[in-house]
């Protein structure tokens, strides 16, 4: 039968992170041996009080529809949540709860972009941000950035590439697929930008400050700079920070018409997040949150050790990475035996047992993406396999 794929989905391919992981999966059943560092996913156990919470909602009977933006208790969880951790002073009625912070990104975008917007994406950046905007109908603005300066844009390179027709700015700190945090001082800078400009939205995708190596508390924009927080939306979870990305949730904090709009999207989508893992979310955002600093070194650790071995293997370099847990591996010398195309690089990785993510995946070029949230010893194979396979 003839394919009736719509236009906007023609603009959009496959998410490769997703792609990547279900390969390595399938080649997984089949038998192979495949390290898979291609998929962001904490490899640590959710916290035993999490999936108690789980466990009692089912108990409970809590498996019917929820209000379809979240339960007022999630809300109200999640408002702790960004006040003590981020900062951001909110309420639950400015807050939505999705399933999982890609969605959350999603509405915002589909609430807002209408053919000819443009949307100003830094980059490396994380696959879906562009495929999203794409959908949208909107035009997505590379703000190249480079390791010389950390992967960060300097304002005035965000404001050159400001038209009348820009209508958001995605930010990622830490981010995915660099690593780079911006420092509250940076983000003020931004902030002076954005304010000659209002047509401008910012969405500050935060899923990762707990993440960060700098030693300095987690900077965000509603904070640096709140004059421009009713233009602004902050988007986080419970996935990375508490290792639950199976459960799906995420939550977002933006201004009244931004947070309804999304909710109109949702009501007509998706429906409520699931019931049970929105009880589950209460236990993570209410509960302990001593252990994230042990995550957090476990991390660090992990980081170093990726990137003494990258940075030891002929052909490969990475800077260390300021926060989240990715490494975005620059091959460039070696990328002649790959006819240039660095997804023959990944391909010819998981030929030799390891998964990864090309880096023209991130609108990178030239290397590929380790996701280094694995146990040391898992990382420590890989990396020699790596260096096998390149040898
Ligand atoms: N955000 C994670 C990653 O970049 C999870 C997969 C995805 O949604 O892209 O690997």
């Amino acid at each position: 039968m003839t394919q009736h794929l719509s236009e906007a989905l023609q603009r959009i391919e496959a998410s490769p992170t997703t792609a990547m992981t279900d390969r390595a999966s399938e080649l997984r059943e089949q038998g192979r041996d495949i390290i898979s560092l291609s998929v962001g996913e904490p490899d640590f156990p959710t916290p035993p009080h999490v999936i108690a919470a789980a466990k009692a909602a089912l108990d409970a009977g809590d498996t019917r529809y929820t209000p379809v933006t979240g339960t007022a208790r999630l809300k109200e969880a999640a408002a702790l949540h960004f006040r003590r951790d981020l900062g951001i002073e909110t309420d639950p009625a400015r807050v939505i709860v999705s399933a999982g912070g890609k969605q959350a990104i999603f509405e915002a975008l589909a609430a807002t972009v209408s053919a000819g917007d443009e949307v100003i994406v830094p980059s490396p950046w994380w696959v879906s941000y562009p495929q999203m905007v794409r959908f949208c109908g909107g035009r997505v603005v590379p703000l190249r950035t480079g390791p010389a300066h950390g992967y960060r844009f300097r304002p005035g390179e965000l404001e050159s590439l400001i038209t009348p027709q820009t209508n958001w700015l995605l930010l990622n700190s830490p981010g995915n697929p660099t690593g780079a945090v911006y420092p509250a001082e940076m983000l003020r800078g931004i902030g002076e930008v954005l304010r000659r400009h209002p047509q401008v939205l910012v969405l500050s995708d935060d899923i990762y400050a707990p993440l960060s190596y700098t030693g300095e508390p987690h900077a965000t924009l509603a904070v640096e700079c709140p004059d421009l927080a009713d233009r602004i939306i902050t988007v986080s979870g419970v996935s990375k920070s508490h290792a639950m990305t199976g459960f799906r949730i995420g939550v977002a904090t933006g201004p009244d018409w931004l947070i309804a709009a999304m909710g109109r999207l949702q009501s007509n989508s998706s429906g409520n997040p699931a019931s049970i893992s929105q009880a589950a979310a209460v236990a993570a955002f209410e509960g302990p949150q001593d252990f994230l600093s042990d995550w957090r070194e476990a991390f660090r650790r992990r980081r170093d050790l990726v990137v003494e071995r990258v940075n030891a293997i002929p052909g490969l370099s990475t800077p260390a990475p300021d926060g989240a847990f990715y490494c975005l591996v620059d091959a460039a010398p070696l990328m002649q035996r790959f006819g240039g195309d660095d997804s023959k690089l990944a391909l010819h990785l998981l030929d030799n047992g390891v998964a990864t993510v090309a880096a023209s995946a991130f609108g990178g070029r030239d290397g590929f993406r380790i996701s280094f949230a694995a146990d040391e010893a898992v990382l420590d194979e890989a990396l020699t396999r790596i260096e096998e396979a390149l040898s």
